[in-house]
């Protein structure tokens, strides 16, 4: 076991979250939710997305969201950019990391981003290349659909190492493997978890998973077991992806904080700040149950939090 005294959170909610949720929810309120999170401790939050506004139309407002947040310290803020495009246009309203996204199965990413992936990879490079003008921007690649595809079902290991490493040539060096439509189970993400770390120990690897299935935090856990210390999750459980069907939301932050902080892993986050975010959300979105476990079932008897300050 050589699992990690603290974990880096990755707080999606704001994307991810809401990227499948039709009700547009206004600027200032999108604004507010990520202040309120930033309140609680997350250090890391993927703030928007730079898509068409006719793929999504939720994220029309993308460059207003990052210049109303930009002034917030201590958070590192970044957008998920589907092209070339719309890492352009991200750059542009001062998000310096990009979360650049594609998928390891060919119909997916042709759904997703509609593009082979081998394209998509052509575009990676394109966007890298940006680095020249913008020296101090950084490139997250998120591959989705590692652990299985709502079109092709299983997706084979060799596929999975041979993407990281056409991404890890182009010059990437931090990549999340995610479980888009919670296909995965402990056995295999341990599995290809452990491929990946032996393969490519200078990547470092985040894990992004989705609690379709109700075994979000089972994977996070070996993948903790695994030493990984980058988790993606999203407040109050939300989340999905449009081109996914049946897909849900991501393991929530508040789960994932309150799970850490019983194991003694610390995460910065402070849940009853979080639990502030978790309540204005709920309260904007009064039509979508939050799913997650922990605030729906609030803490157990007797217990007491300690902000663990990462
Ligand atoms: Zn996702």
């Amino acid at each position: 076991m050589k699992m990690p005294q603290e974990v880096y959170i990755v707080e999606v909610g704001p994307r991810d979250g809401l990227q499948n949720i039709e009700q547009f929810l206004e600027t200032e309120k999108k604004v507010q939710l990520i202040k309120l999170l930033a309140q609680s401790g997350l250090r890391r939050i993927e703030a928007t997305s730079f898509v068409h506004p006719k793929a999504i139309p939720q994220f029309r407002d993308a460059k207003e969201i990052i210049s109303g947040i930009l002034g917030l310290k201590d958070v590192q803020f970044s957008a998920l950019v589907p092209n070339l495009v719309g890492a352009k246009n991200a750059l542009e309203s001062g998000v310096k990391e990009l979360a650049f996204v594609f998928s390891i199965s060919e119909s997916h990413n042709k759904n997703n981003v509609n593009r082979t992936r081998e394209e998509s990879v052509q575009e990676l490079e394109k966007i890298l290349s940006l680095k020249k003008e913008n020296p101090d921007m950084k490139v997250r690649v998120s591959l989705s659909t590692v652990f299985g595809c709502p079109f092709e079902g299983k997706v084979k290991e060799e596929e999975i190492l041979r993407y990281i490493g056409r991404v890890k040539d182009l010059g990437a060096t931090t990549i999340t493997l995610s479980d888009t439509v919670g296909y995965g189970n402990p056995k295999q993400v341990r599995q290809i978890i452990k491929s990946c770390l032996n393969q490519f120990p200078s990547i470092t690897f985040g894990v992004h998973f989705h609690n379709t299935r109700g075994l979000g935090l089972a994977n996070a856990l070996v993948c903790l077991e695994e030493g990984i210390m980058i988790f993606d999750s999203s407040i109050g459980g939300l989340g999905g992806c449009p081109f996914a069907p049946g897909a849900t939301g991501n393991i929530s932050t508040e789960d994932l904080v309150f799970m850490l902080d019983e194991m003694g892993i610390r995460t910065g986050v402070n849940i009853e700040l979080l639990f502030e975010a978790s309540r204005f959300l709920q309260n904007n979105l009064k039509d979508i149950p939050l799913s997650s476990h922990l605030f729906k079932a609030g803490p157990p008897k007797g217990w007491s939090y300690v902000c663990t300050t990462l």
